[in-house]
């Protein structure tokens, strides 16, 4: 690991967000109060000293930052208003910037023009492809798979899901390039990986540290609101990307189902979910209601706004599919996808939603390599024989 110096590292980090890392004079308040950190991993203090140090190399190997969920205590605490938890988050864009090897997270991040300029580039490409592609249009009754043909739809979600995979997947690979290969000296036995994958799929499905950021053993799930609404969010999200990717042809048909059957009220679930988590997100910031509220980066409002348009637009084809109102339906469609797919093939592999799939990866790494450390340590010196 080089210890090498970077005097401009505070300076770019200031390019990812609202970071007041130079007041800060490393009393250690922030670490000692958080509910996230060990001995092994003592955030925020740590990542603080290496940008103020200009240690660029141990920033880009640490997991740290993606351990912290942003409960906010530490910056609600600092004596210097030096903004930890803030820093925090801006080291999580600053860090999705270094993983991805395209360059374009460090554009989004970094550039609003950008940001705005590639969602609109991409929706306009949409609306071309479906002026070009759409199938006929009929007017008599709502007939939505005849104007946009499901195998056709189908197709198109399938190369863009295989598309995304390859950018986030490739990006997650050279985080631990990062953080295992060059992050640690530690001998690490390939079955770790294998035992503890169940982390991975654990932390992923319940997203579970965030009921560790409000450690009252009175409140359960419904009453631990980041908990709450960052699992209903993802969830509801998770389970419309497999709604859309693996089973479109259930999904979109022009069928009209009982509202029993389990492809309506998953549909409605999944949307409810969606709703309620960005709702809550969006008044959350408005009103500054909390520490991670306080400050908002361009990319978090980009984030939610794409994903409010989305859910609102596929509620809105699924109302006038249902009062048969053919060329609002077949309108509307086209605009849930010009929202839709930049939202997927920008956000997912190069933005905001790129957290998903780095905060259970960093948790598991962190847990592989704590557990070959503990290894190392009770595994019998060997002691040279005297001859
Ligand atoms: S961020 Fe604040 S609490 Fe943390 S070490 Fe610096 S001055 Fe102390
Ligand atoms: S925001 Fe919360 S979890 Fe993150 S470092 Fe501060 S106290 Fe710890």
């Amino acid at each position: 690991m080089s210890n090498r110096a970077d005097p401009n590292l505070l300076l770019e980090l200031k390019q990812y967000g609202e970071v007041n890392i130079e007041s800060c004079f490393n009393c250690g308040n922030c670490t000692a109060i958080c509910p996230l950190a060990t001995d092994e991993t003592p955030f925020p203090r740590n990542n603080l000293r290496m940008v103020q140090l200009g240690l660029r190399d141990h920033l880009q190997q640490s997991l740290d930052p993606w351990l912290c969920y942003y409960c906010g205590e530490c910056s609600e605490t600092c004596p210097r208003q030096a903004e930890p938890g803030e820093a925090q988050m801006t080291m999580r864009r600053w860090l999705t910037a270094q993983y991805d090897w395209t360059g374009l997270a460090r554009k989004f991040y970094t550039s609003e023009r950008w940001e705005i300029g590639s969602v609109v580039f991409v929706g306009i490409l949409v609306v071309i492809a479906a002026m070009l592609l759409h199938g006929p249009i009929v007017t008599e009754r709502v007939e939505l798979n005849t104007f946009a043909p499901v195998h056709l739809i189908h197709t198109l979600d399938w190369i863009m899901f295989v598309g995304l995979a390859f950018f986030l997947l490739s990006n997650v690979f050279r985080m631990y390039l990062f953080t295992i290969r060059q992050g640690t000296d530690l001998e690490i036995p390939f079955s770790l990986y294998i035992t503890e994958i169940w982390q991975l799929i654990y932390q992923f499905a319940t997203q579970s540290r965030w009921s560790k950021c409000d450690e009252d053993p009175e409140k359960d799930f419904l009453k631990k609101p980041l908990w709450r609404n960052h699992w209903f969010l993802a969830a509801g999200y998770v389970t419309m990307l497999i709604l859309i990717v693996v089973f479109l042809k259930w999904f979109q048909t022009d069928d009209i189902y009982p509202v029993w059957h389990p492809q309506r009220w998953i549909g409605y679930l999944a949307t409810i979910a969606l709703l309620w988590g960005t709702i809550a997100m969006i008044r959350g910031r408005i009103k500054r209601d909390a520490e991670m509220h306080r400050h908002s980066h361009p990319s978090d409002w980009m984030f939610l706004i794409l994903l409010l348009s989305t859910t609102v637009t596929g509620i809105l084809v699924h109302i006038f599919r249902y009062l048969g109102l053919p060329l609002a339906t077949y309108y509307t469609y086209v605009l849930h996808l010009a929202i839709l797919t930049p939202m997927l093939v920008l956000e997912v592999p190069f933005g905001k939603w790129s957290h998903l799939a780095y905060r259970p990866v960093a948790i598991y790494l962190q847990t592989v390599k704590e557990k070959a450390a503990a290894k190392q340590m009770a595994e019998p010196e060997l002691t040279p024989s005297l001859v």
